[in-house]
């Protein structure tokens, strides 16, 4: 008789997340146990488990989590939209030094925080993504300003980056910032929420998350191959970005700038980024994008949005602002509404596609159907699809 898989195993895990295309390649499960590792920009199983319960499975941010209580968890019931999670202040956003705005993606708000954060010992280590010269991404513990800035920017393939936050936090002693995607911020969150009795001492090194607002990541395999279509050797591009209303994604290369338009792009996506609710980066302390407001796209690409969600991110940005680190600009309401309307959007998105591929309203793979915003956008899919 076939054993039977039990349901916060190792063997669930490869069932329901890995064979069925949820795996993120956050890293959560890596350098946890030997048996899980990276290999390109996948999660590989090197063998079978035995422990019915896994600690794979509990921080993994695509097995069932109750995420209603998770955010209540981690940020109370006060200043909690269905939108875009926890709001304590919503802003436009630049680092005041204009060296370290050429260095990084748009306002340089996240490496400025954490240089900050460093510098005033509320961490000692930050974790951020680093690019190797094949163009594969991991995530890499920095403690230095200047290492800091070295790797600041956006590559748009994943970066494993939990996986370098759980091997640093086996050494204890240490506090820990990371600088993380959606699905990074929410298994950090799970982590908090969930740890071994042993591993409390661990998670509570991690004093720091801070967000990247994330549409999606893409696929090491076809982007690369797009580069090679397109004569683009990956070791010479130095940055990459998607300016707003043009549709094309930039490359930045020793040789200039060159274009690709975004539906070639957007053909690379990982599959698992199209069963994403989150754009927002909603567990994290501070989460931070690109700005959109009117004007040339040269002076908007210097500023970021930035949503303070804790009162740990709120200390921080105050401190930043009092030391003259970041400049804030009061965003206007209607910016607040056009990022709700655009995460929405990603949220109903991500539901048809879980429901195209379960095939059932009833199987939501790793969400809840109880789950306020998973039932508010359900019902309103279902009344849209009446009135047809
Ligand atoms: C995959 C991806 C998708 C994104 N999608 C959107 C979007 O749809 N809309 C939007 O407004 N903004 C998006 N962003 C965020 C945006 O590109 C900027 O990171 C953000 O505006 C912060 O700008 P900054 O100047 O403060 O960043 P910087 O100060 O340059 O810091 C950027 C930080 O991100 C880290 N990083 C780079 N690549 C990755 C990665 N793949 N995974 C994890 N960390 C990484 C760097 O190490 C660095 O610490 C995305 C970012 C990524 C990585």
């Amino acid at each position: 008789m076939a054993s039977k898989v039990k349901k916060s195993s190792q063997g669930f895990l490869r069932k329901h997340v890995l064979d069925e295309g949820l795996c993120t390649n956050c890293g959560a499960c890596v350098n946890i146990c030997p048996y899980q590792v990276i290999y390109h920009d996948r999660m590989v199983q090197l063998h079978n488990c035995d422990l019915e319960e896994g600690k794979c499975f509990a921080f993994c941010p695509r097995t069932p989590t109750d995420l209603a209580a998770l955010k209540n968890f981690i940020f109370g019931p006060d200043n909690l939209t269905l939108e875009i999670g926890s709001v304590k202040g919503y802003y436009f956003s630049q680092a005041v030094d204009t060296q370290l705005r050429a260095a990084a993606q748009h306002g340089a708000t996240v490496t400025a925080l954490m240089e900050l954060a460093l510098a005033e010992g509320l961490i000692d280590s930050a974790i951020v993504s680093s690019c190797d010269q094949d163009f594969l991404q991991q995530g890499k513990v920095v403690r230095t300003a200047e290492a800091l800035r070295e790797k600041a920017g956006s590559r748009f393939t994943v970066s494993p980056t939990v996986a370098a936050f759980n091997q640093l936090i086996a050494q204890e002693g240490c506090k820990v910032g990371v600088v993380a995607t959606p699905c990074q911020a929410l298994a950090l969150a799970k982590m908090k929420l969930n740890p071994g009795w042993e591993d409390v001492a661990k998670i509570n090194q991690l004093k720091l998350v801070i967000g990247l607002y994330c549409g999606w990541t893409l696929s090491f395999d076809k982007f690369t191959k797009l580069l090679l279509e397109k004569n683009i050797a990956q070791e010479s591009i130095i940055k990459m970005d998607i300016p707003a209303g043009k549709n094309v994604m930039e490359i930045y290369s020793d040789k200039g700038i060159k274009t690709l338009a975004l539906d070639e792009v957007q053909a690379c996506i990982r599959e698992t980024c199209n069963y994403c609710m989150d754009s927002t980066a909603e567990f994290a302390d501070v989460s931070v994008g690109s700005a959109r407001f009117a004007g040339g796209w040269e002076d908007v690409r210097q500023w970021n949005q930035l949503i303070v969600r804790t009162n740990r991110g709120k200390e921080l940005v105050d401190m930043a602002v009092k030391k003259g680190v970041l400049e804030l600009r009061e965003a206007p309401a209607e910016s607040l509404q056009e990022l709700k309307e655009a995460a929405v959007k990603k949220k109903k998105d991500a539901l048809k596609n879980i429901i195209r591929k379960s095939g059932s309203v009833k199987n939501l793979l790793y969400l809840e159907s109880h789950d306020p915003a998973v039932k508010k956008y359900l019902e309103v899919e279902k009344k849209r699809k009446k009135e047809k």
